[in-house]
């Protein structure tokens, strides 16, 4: 089947943590999806920073349920202990209660203790984690904007315990320095308050916290930004440093669509980024 011609300027898209997020841990149809969406651009570009949200949020979340089944040798305790959190967390436990999903619904049937079933999926988990953290720039044909104040370091397991430990999570700052993305955002001040505004009516923690760090450079520019502060961008982040000729490729499009337009970007989800071997007219082969 001749392929049908699309655009003659190469696509280009910027990647967030949501689609990093899936393309390396979901062995699922969401997983699916993200990867091929990766496959229907020129270009993908992933910014550090989205490794670094990656590192501090899912892969940490996948880490902390490695460690309660090694903990606790238990599956069914191990679910216990994730209902307890989501009384005063959510995505920690709704990440590791998916993960057990997609774990669950590629295990063996043949009936085994809960022990069993514990240290399964645990080592399931530890592969899974040291695969996505190797793996996590090679998913994209470019990583860029790299972060001079943050170092990715490898999550490792410790020898004598089977524990794994996660070592820094956010930018590493000494003394009087600033996170390094200060000076650039301090010299688009004029860009706070799109974003601020853009925000209106959003409500929760992750939001009320972006409007403060937007909020505080905006205003007290002469205050150091901290390794916090950084990590409370999220999102604002991409809206701010995608290139122009890119479009912001995530699944959390209520987020990112009042950001990104705010700065006269484009955000777009997997659903409309399909793999150009497949646009044409003619249905695959069942
Ligand atoms: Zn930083």
């Amino acid at each position: 089947m001749p392929r049908k011609q699309e655009s003659l300027s190469p696509s280009k898209a910027y990647i967030d943590t949501t689609i990093l997020t899936d393309a390396l841990l979901k062995k699922n149809p969401q997983g699916d999806k993200a990867r091929s969406a990766l496959k229907a651009f020129d270009a993908t570009i992933l910014p550090v920073y989205a490794i670094k949200e990656f590192k501090s949020g899912p892969l940490d979340y996948f880490i902390y349920l490695h460690n309660k089944l090694l903990s606790t040798k238990s599956l069914s305790q191990t679910l216990r202990a994730l209902g307890t959190l989501l009384s005063y967390q959510k995505n920690r436990p709704r990440t590791a209660i998916d993960a057990i999903a997609d774990l669950m619904a590629s295990g063996p049937p043949r009936k085994m203790t809960d022990e069993e079933q514990a240290d399964l999926f645990r080592g399931a988990l530890a592969r899974l984690i040291l695969a996505a953290w190797s793996k996590r720039r090679k998913v994209t044909t470019a990583v860029s904007d790299e972060l001079s104040c943050y170092s990715e370091t490898d999550p490792k397991i410790e020898i004598r315990t089977g524990r794994f430990s996660n070592p820094g999570k956010i930018c590493k700052l000494y003394g009087p320095n600033e996170c390094c993305l200060a000076s650039s955002l301090k010299s688009r001040l004029g860009d706070m308050p799109k974003l601020i505004d853009a925000m209106k009516g959003q409500t929760g923690r992750e939001h009320t916290r972006r409007r403060e760090v937007l909020h505080k450079l905006a205003n007290t520019p002469k205050k150091p930004m901290s390794a916090f502060d950084c990590a409370r961008l999220g999102d604002a982040y991409f809206a701010l440093y995608a290139p122009s000729d890119s479009k912001i490729l995530t699944t959390n499009l209520r987020d990112h669509i009042p950001l990104a337009t705010a700065l006269g970007k484009t955000a777009i989800g997997p659903d409309s980024a399909r793999p150009r071997s497949e646009s044409g007219e003619s249905a695959r082969q069942p």
